[in-house]
């Protein structure tokens, strides 16, 4: 049985919960057919660490980024170093960047200065962002909406480009969705799609277009139903994609197949050079099995 190959947009798998078993985590992935990784950084010690696993391994990619919550200390010298990582050829993306009200651990005007910084460097390098919006939904609309509006009218390398962003972990509303659709983003779906009590997202997710969606888990955390509890892993997009199928009555293939191109577009990265599939089963059977260490509290204010 040949699983579809999917795209997991998404995993911060150079986070410590992975140190003791990031090979076997990458084997399960493969063998659920997620055959791509793209590994956010959320600082810039994470981001030399998401280079350093895409360099070791074939599958995984990098982006490069100051998370909101790591933004306080955002300046030009780490602008610069951003810039200088963004140059090595795995690096696809520039993110996760945004903004986070719910933990409040940096001001809105020193997160707002950090996104900015960010999203100029992206459009200089011509790299797609990805977007963390949490409970700020209509300050990153706001600022969104005037970046991609201001790139229009310019030349810059990102302009040339069909897709500039993923809005990630999306729970947004229709309004959030339409507006990312004119912004030219694509909006990443996770675990929270499959949580059951998820209704909006859900009636949502079933009028939105394959052809802007992409797959991700956001591993270590927000583990999908029915592994909630766990520690979250690449292999999970299998389920998201799952659930993704139901909500859109389409078939599981054409959710992966679809989710893929999209991914590939934005990232430009190739699904036709994929390292072959590791072994095992191809079912969730095997994971349901495995025990995994509990995800960590301290850590979740990423995600
Ligand atoms: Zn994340």
């Amino acid at each position: 049985m040949t699983v579809p190959t999917m795209v997991d947009s998404h995993c911060h798998l150079d986070m410590e919960q992975f140190d003791t078993d990031r090979a076997a985590v990458l084997k399960r992935a493969g063998a659920q057919g997620v055959r791509r990784i793209v590994n956010p950084g959320i600082d810039l010690a994470h981001s030399r660490r998401a280079i350093e696993l895409a360099e070791r391994h074939p599958q995984v990619y990098a982006a490069v980024g100051i998370h909101p919550n790591s933004s306080g200390d955002f300046n030009e010298r780490a602008l610069t170093q951003l810039a200088a990582l963004a140059e090595h050829p795995k690096v696809v993306a520039i993110g996760e960047i945004g903004l986070d009200y719910h933990w409040d651990l940096v001001s809105p005007q020193e997160q707002a200065r950090a996104f900015r910084g960010q999203l100029e460097l992206a459009a200089e390098t011509g790299l797609p962002v990805i977007i963390h919006n949490r409970n700020a939904s209509a300050d990153v609309a706001q600022i969104l909406g005037e970046w991609t509006a201001s790139e229009r009218t310019r030349s810059s390398p990102l302009a040339q480009r069909e897709l500039w962003g993923v809005l990630h972990a999306f729970s947004g509303d229709a309004a959030l969705a339409l507006a990312a659709m004119d912004w030219q983003f694509t909006l990443g779906l996770g675990g929270a799609l499959t949580f059951k009590n998820a209704r909006s997202l859900h009636k949502l997710a079933s009028q939105l277009c394959l052809d802007r969606l992409m797959l991700e888990t956001d591993a270590p955390w927000l583990t999908p139903h029915p592994m909630r509890g766990k520690r979250n892993e690449p292999a999970n997009a299998a389920l998201v994609a799952q659930r993704l199928a139901e909500l859109l009555a389409a078939t599981v293939e054409e959710v992966a197949a679809r989710t893929t191109a999209v991914a590939c577009a934005l990232f430009g990265i190739d699904a036709g050079e994929l390292p072959a599939p590791a072994d095992g089963l191809p079912l969730t059977a095997d994971i349901l099995s495995e025990s995994t260490p509990q995800p960590r509290e301290s850590a979740t204010s990423y995600g």
